[in-house]
């Protein structure tokens, strides 16, 4: 039995899954065969306030239709790995900016380098966040990787930030990583 996973780990990883539905058991009621597509989880691309939409995730339906035997009816969503559940931002911006903050080590300054892509207010507000799913963070990343020294640097966000950029450091998208790897919300979920 294929177990449903929070985030898409890449391309090849959601085609396989979504080509092997039918085979998948349904995580409410766990019946099989019935899950179906149900359409994408569309946003707003967040790049420099442009119009186009992106695609920020898959919705599954446990399918009520057949005659016989019948699914559940619930619905579910799998996410692109890039995607924020519940924030208009993606990964890739929140990436960029908490590397800004812990360079400037300044909300402030590190927000100037992305201003196009989201405003101040926004930014404090993700700051905030990050500060209360912080422990959460650390505990999880500690399982993959030690926290890097951290000489002159005092404040928690920033040294999470540096153990976050050791932990995945090939990748382009650290916090993007971190979803794929650990299939749970970066920024939580509210
Ligand atoms: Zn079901």
């Amino acid at each position: 039995m294929l177990k449903l996973p929070r985030f898409f780990k890449n391309d090849v990883h959601k085609k396989q899954l979504l080509a092997k539905l039918k085979l998948t058991n349904c995580p409410f009621c766990n019946c099989s065969g019935k899950l179906i597509k149900n359409g994408k989880l569309k946003g707003n691309d967040a790049n420099a306030y442009s119009d186009q939409v992106v695609n920020r995730g898959q919705r599954i339906l446990c399918s009520k239709r057949a005659k016989s035997y019948q699914g559940c009816g619930k619905s579910f969503s799998i996410w692109e790995a890039d995607a924020l559940p519940g924030l208009s931002v993606d990964a890739l911006i929140l990436s960029k900016l908490l590397i800004a903050w812990a360079e400037h080590r300044s909300v402030h300054q590190g927000w100037q380098e992305l201003s196009k892509c989201l405003s101040l207010n926004s930014a404090y507000r993700l700051w905030r966040r990050f500060g209360q799913v912080q422990s959460t963070l650390r505990e999880r990343l500690a399982r993959i990787s030690l926290p890097p020294d951290c000489p002159g640097i005092t404040e928690p966000r920033h040294q999470l930030t540096e153990h976050l950029k050791n932990s995945f450091n090939l990748a382009d998208c650290p916090v993007t990583a971190f979803q794929a790897h650990f299939q749970t919300a970066f920024m939580g979920e509210t």
